[in-house]
């Protein structure tokens, strides 16, 4: 078997976690969060997103926690824009790396914003400018790639398109979002390895909630492939906006544990994400979504132990 020596997590928790939870962690409680997931190893997070604080009021507090945060040289703390406003938002506030996104789904896109997924990317070109001009890194994600609820499985070829708006707007890092958990790991791999073929020069992530209980197995897909950049959030936080009831993202702590086993290098320490994972999920009033917490890691269940 072929297999990646070391993968990248970006932490979401802070973001796409908290952002679909229904209680508010206050900014001291979302620092400590953050600082603790960095003590732990984490070298790339996501701390929030600069959206309408009325839309989502979770996210609300973005600006204070970037401002208060005492960021290491060693970790990104990345964000998440819809627009001009939000990036300007991202510099006042000190925020080094952020975010686009836009859905693979043309039905959603057309009913939310009457643009295809095309026209939205090329209205990013000012976002863009405005970032590269303050020396703001600038990513982009493509939601529902592998599938939404308004159409079903996306042909590839849509999805291509998308990546190729996202190019002619001067953005080569790219994050496949699967929110719906509609992907399975055959379909994965064969995205990958297409994606990876038609732009070589694309800086791939990979973005799996566990709606279906696949994400794992679409991060092995992933992987097999040779994308070694991944989405993840601590305790399985988070859910998705148009699936009610549906899990969160793939929690760190059973990507990393999976990934422990098999040898991969994740360069952060379980057993302080699990306590984290426990923390928060405590603080949020609900079981975490994370299996090895659940359960406790292999090593911990030995009969025998030395
Ligand atoms: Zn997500």
């Amino acid at each position: 078997m072929e297999l990646v020596k070391e993968i990248k997590i970006c932490e979401v928790g802070p973001r796409d976690g908290l952002q679909n939870e229904k209680l508010i962690l206050s900014v001291e409680e979302k620092l400590s969060l953050i600082n603790r997931l960095t003590d732990a190893g984490v070298k790339v997070i996501e701390v929030g997103s600069f959206v309408n604080p009325k839309a989502v009021p979770q996210m609300a507090t973005t600006d204070e926690v970037f401002s208060l945060l005492e960021k290491r040289d060693d970790v990104q703390y990345r964000a998440l824009i819809v627009n001009e406003k939000s990036v300007a938002r991202a510099i006042a506030c000190g925020c080094s790396k952020v975010k686009l996104n836009v859905s693979a789904s043309t039905g959603h896109n057309m009913a939310n914003l009457n643009m295809t997924p095309e026209q939205s990317v090329a209205g990013f070109a000012s976002c863009v400018h405005i970032a590269k001009e303050s020396n703001l890194e600038i990513s982009g994600s493509i939601s529902m790639p592998f599938g939404s609820p308004w159409e079903g499985e996306i042909p590839i070829g849509e999805v291509k398109r998308i990546v190729e708006a996202y190019l002619a707007v001067g953005i080569d890092e790219i994050s496949l979002s699967d929110a719906s958990g509609f992907a399975n790991p055959k379909q994965v791999y064969t995205m990958c390895k297409e994606m990876s073929k038609a732009y070589p020069n694309v800086s791939w992530w990979l973005h799996f909630h566990n709606t279906r209980g696949m994400a794992l197995s679409n991060i092995f897909a992933g992987m097999q492939a040779g994308f070694t950049n991944f989405d993840a959030s601590v305790a399985g936080l988070g859910g998705c906006p148009f699936i009610p009831e549906a899990t969160g993202n793939i929690s760190t702590e059973d990507l990393v544990h999976m990934c422990e086993l098999m040898g991969v290098y994740t360069g952060i320490d379980l057993v302080s994400l699990m306590d984290i994972g426990k923390w928060v999920s405590k603080r949020l009033d609900k079981k975490p979504e994370s299996y090895v917490i659940n359960a406790g890691r292999n090593c911990d269940l030995l009969i025998n132990k030395n």
